[in-house]
């Protein structure tokens, strides 16, 4: 009988997102009248705009007509995207690429989490605490994790942000050869400035570290000093990988689209020591697991970077960021301790008397009817904390915002 990769019974059940729902479930089926606003989703909900529907119908009308109809395209995008790509996100920013150093997918997810494919399954890992869980339950699928010990896996370094250290997490101190870092960052909404980047790039350059860098969040950074691509700092191309992504910058969560930039100076080793290029390897790894992103898909990405498109994507943005403002004054009205949401569409609220997580949360959805994220979700470090979405409706995120205002908590 084939055996199965073991690792993978290990991963607990998809807890959270479960769990809420069970809750937000029984609760209605106790009180079927309750107006229910969730505030939980890391979904956006404006539509697609008007230029990438746009560039979606004629790239459909190319491929009903023989003269333009196209199959298979490149693996690793085709070049318009990528050329588009480095003109926008980074030449303004001061940072040379070329283009088979960016590879379009079909988004941030699969690609953080295919990445593993071309490391050592050896190699150890520190992230931060609260994290994404695709960083952790990716490892874990392929052999990094070790053991579940009290919430914690066993070869994993966590990396604690908390109000303490103002969720600016401390260097690692075990020798992690891959550290991954989120930022802006789900689930806390905070940024790190450019200076405090750097001391991650400097810390991976010397200790010959792998950074992977998810940027899905750069398009809602509004302050100066907070870098949108890792690039920005210098020596950064020896020792990172960057993922962007379409979904929460134009609305593609359900069209799918994102890419990967692997520099051409990134090296690691192999067990001898031998250096090789990652981008190499990663060229290898996609071309052979994947057959690349639909082309209307990526027509419609090519949109987003067009005057119009650039105009109507920062509209909807500024929507999201009006709605994380409204969620953060509210609470910081109320006296609580409120983080992000400044240049992240999410909003890390610490619970008051140091409720637990789980019972802020069933709360705030009895007494409320208002669903959050609980923040021991994302990690240990989340206890104590709920997770507030602004990809909701504006006028329902007023509603909620009122609830919470005239709650007796
Ligand atoms: C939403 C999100 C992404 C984007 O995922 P896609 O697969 O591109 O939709 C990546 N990283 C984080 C942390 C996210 O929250």
């Amino acid at each position: 009988m084939a055996r199965i990769n073991d690792n993978y019974p290990k991963l607990p059940v998809s807890y959270l997102f479960s769990e809420i729902a069970r809750r937000v479930e029984a609760y209605k089926q106790s009180t079927p009248n309750a107006d229910i606003i969730r505030l939980g989703i890391g979904d956006v909900t404006r539509p697609l705009v008007p230029s990438v529907v746009k560039a979606l119908h004629d790239a459909v009308d190319e491929q009903a007509v023989a003269a333009t109809f196209r199959g298979y395209g490149p693996e690793q995008g085709y070049d318009f995207l990528r050329n588009i790509v480095i003109e926008n996100d980074f030449i303004p920013r001061g940072i040379k690429l070329e283009a088979d150093e960016i590879f379009i997918g079909d988004g941030a997810k699969s690609d953080i989490g295919n990445f593993g494919d071309i490391l050592s399954v050896n190699s150890t890992v520190a992230l931060t605490d609260p994290v994404y869980p695709v960083y952790v339950d990716t490892n874990v699928m392929a052999g990094r994790g070790g053991d579940s010990v009290d919430g914690r896996w066993s070869s994993i370094e966590y990396l604690p942000c908390t109000a303490k250290n103002n969720f600016v997490p401390e260097l690692p101190t075990s020798s992690a050869e891959i550290i991954y870092l989120c930022y802006p960052n789900n689930p806390t909404g905070t940024t790190l400035t450019r200076e405090r980047l750097k001391t991650w790039v400097d810390y991976a350059r010397s200790s010959e570290a792998l950074i992977l860098f998810d940027a899905a969040y750069e398009a809602f950074i509004t302050e100066d000093d907070i870098p949108h691509s890792i690039y920005e700092i210098e020596g950064a191309k020896e020792v990172a990988v960057e993922f962007r992504s379409f979904s929460k910058t134009a609305g593609f969560t359900g069209l799918r689209c994102g890419y990967t930039v692997v520099p051409k100076s990134l090296q690691c080793k192999t067990l001898s020591g031998e250096k090789v290029s990652l981008n190499r390897l990663w060229n290898r790894r996609q071309t052979t697991k994947f057959n690349g992103t639909a082309y209307v898909v990526q027509r419609a990405a090519e949109a987003v970077y067009s005057p119009q498109g650039r105009k109507e994507v920062r509209d909807n943005i500024a929507y999201y960021l009006q709605n994380a403002e409204i969620i953060r004054s509210g609470l910081q009205r109320l006296g609580l301790n409120v983080y992000g949401g400044i240049s992240a569409p999410y909003i890390w609220l610490q619970t008051p008397d140091g409720i637990s997580s789980w019972n802020f949360f069933d709360r705030l959805l009895t007494e409320c009817n208002v669903v959050g994220t609980p923040g021991v979700g994302f990690g240990p470090s989340g206890e104590g904390f709920l997770r507030l979405s602004a990809f909701g409706d504006q006028e329902r995120v007023r509603e909620a915002m009122q609830r919470i205002e005239n709650w007796k908590i």
